[in-house]
């Protein structure tokens, strides 16, 4: 993976980044990731996040989450790891980031992490979607901007996850009809809500926390979306801690029955992991169905 032309591709990024003749100490497999080869790179100055994937298989991968995570770096409301660099050598994609070092929660940690979501959802825009389209994990995320939330939820993000899931032959075509039927009541579900700056892909394994015991959220989806999609994306695998919800609450109220409609904000992720990996999320997703219709 890190052969050599690319491991000299890296130094002469480090070098730039570090603007003096970088030297690699060590480099070390990370964990974790579902998606990408995680790597630590060591220089005499500095550790480095760097991922790798392949450039022809996902095109401008690592370029789109760069540009999440400038967004929401950007809002200076939440913290995300510094962005060095991406690019592209020979079919290998890669991308430098800081290095996080990950700390322990102080007591505080899960209320000002919902304090510091519920400020990114206050920054609004007059459409849903985004000036360009990205990825979730490493399945294309279309971002055509429309004015109407339900619209864009089933266009933007249910149906092309639905084509691409019953092209793998994974659904008999009997889920489509039971879609429409859930597209068809939507109106009644889904409260009227503001679009807002969403990170997009908020579940457990996408934030860190940091030397001063704060958030450091990575790995981003970004779109203006209903701010509902984040929250249910953290209770997707397993949920947050209460403090985090109720933080949340109290800096920007969650509209009536939200924690009902979070299923329903889970079938997107839910549709992506089917996509993905296939298994159990199969009956996840015919279950949220036979409860909303
Ligand atoms: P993938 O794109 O493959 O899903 P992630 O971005 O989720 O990869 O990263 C994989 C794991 O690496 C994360 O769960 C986290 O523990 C760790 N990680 C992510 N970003 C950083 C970083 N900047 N510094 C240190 N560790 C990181």
């Amino acid at each position: 993976m890190l052969n050599k032309g690319l491991l000299r591709r890296l130094v002469e990024e480090l070098s730039f980044i570090e603007n003096k003749p970088s030297k690699i100490l060590k480099v070390d497999s990370v964990a974790g990731g579902s998606i990408n080869h995680c790597f630590k790179i060591i220089t005499s100055n500095k550790s480095y996040f760097i991922k790798l994937n392949s450039a022809s298989d996902f095109p401008q991968m690592f370029e789109k989450e760069a540009k999440g995570l400038r967004i929401l770096r950007g809002t200076k409301l939440i913290k995300t790891p510094l962005v060095y660099t991406c690019g592209n050598f020979a079919d290998e994609a890669y991308l430098i980031m800081e290095f996080i070092n990950s700390s322990i929660k102080p007591s505080n940690f899960w209320e000002n992490f919902g304090r510091q979501l519920a400020d990114l959802h206050t920054i609004s825009n007059n459409h849903f979607g985004l000036d360009h389209d990205n990825y979730i994990g490493s399945l294309k995320q279309p971002n055509t901007k429309n004015e109407d939330w339900i619209s864009f939820f089933i266009e933007e993000r249910i149906n092309p996850q639905l084509k691409m899931a019953l092209n793998q032959g994974v659904f008999s075509s009997k889920i489509s009809q039971d879609f429409e039927k859930l597209f068809a009541k939507l109106e009644n579900y889904f409260p009227k809500e503001k679009p807002s700056l969403l990170h997009g892909d908020l579940w457990s394994g996408n934030f860190m926390v940091g030397d001063k015991g704060e958030a450091i959220i990575m790995d981003p989806a970004v779109y203006f979306g209903h701010r509902e999609v984040d929250l249910a994306m953290t209770q997707l695998f397993g949920g947050f801690h209460p403090d985090f919800y109720a933080a949340y609450h109290e800096a920007l109220p969650m509209e009536h029955d939200w924690e009902e409609r979070l299923r329903l904000y889970n079938l997107y992720p839910l549709l992506v992991h089917v996509n993905l990996f296939g298994g159990s999320y199969i009956n996840k997703v015919k279950n949220i169905l036979q409860r909303f219709i």
